[in-house]
């Protein structure tokens, strides 16, 4: 179900409302971000998306899933926000994927508001500034952040950093959130890996895992 019927359901059922984690798949429709010979940012991140919310499907510890875009859709930044708008226990997650004018930058890098982080080396366009979000959410993201970095360099993805950015949907004033940059389409080896199946499949299943082992790990955070 969306999430205004979602939220209706739990407010009619009296049921306590679960976690859920919104993931977005950055760009689509007219807006390809990244472009590096046939390859377009928002294919990627779609592929990603959708293998993502298989993935934690399967995982029982892990909160149910719901998608910014499910197609090439054109989505604004403030709707994606916005399809968390009703939910009161949620986190966002992000998918993007990199460009550099430095073809060497590979890797991973994760984005979050907030916490003594350095600051970006970021390529993508600004939008029109929210305010910060509260403290005690920009912590949270922090904190989700570093998790997810921690787990994916345990599982051997080269992580480059976790760092501060002020990103429109980062400033999300009811979520923490995150965001994730899968790989640099400026890099050779990078742009190769990420244009395959098996390794969006693989960042998607390391992605579950440290997502579940987050919300497992957290305390205070209602079963669903
Ligand atoms: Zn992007």
């Amino acid at each position: 179900m969306g999430p205004i019927v979602a939220a209706l359901y739990f407010a009619a059922h009296s049921v306590a409302i679960p976690l859920t984690l919104i993931v977005d798949a950055g760009h689509g429709g007219d807006d390809p971000g990244a472009m590096s010979q046939k390859l377009r940012e928002k294919n990627i991140t779609l592929a990603v998306a959708l293998k993502l919310q298989k993935a934690l499907k399967k995982r029982p510890e892990a909160p149910p899933v719901l998608l910014t875009r499910h197609s090439d859709a054109t989505l604004a930044l403030d709707e994606r926000v916005g399809v968390g708008e009703l939910l009161p226990q949620a986190y966002f997650l992000s998918l993007h994927v990199n460009d550099s004018s430095h073809r060497k930058d590979h890797g991973v890098v994760i984005y979050a508001y907030g916490m003594t982080m350095p600051a970006p080396k970021s390529r993508h366009n600004p939008v029109e500034p929210l305010g910060p979000p509260p403290e005690d959410l920009a912590k949270e993201s922090g904190r989700f952040a570093l998790a997810i970095a921690e787990s994916l360099r345990a599982q051997k993805f080269a992580v480059e950093g976790v760092v501060h950015s002020d990103y429109y949907v980062l400033r999300n004033r009811r979520h923490p959130s995150v965001l994730v940059e899968l790989g640099y389409l400026s890099n050779t080896k990078d742009r190769e890996r990420l244009a395959k199946a098996d390794y969006q499949q693989r960042l998607a299943d390391a992605l579950a895992k440290a997502v579940a082992g987050y919300f497992s790990r957290r305390p205070g955070l209602p079963k669903k």
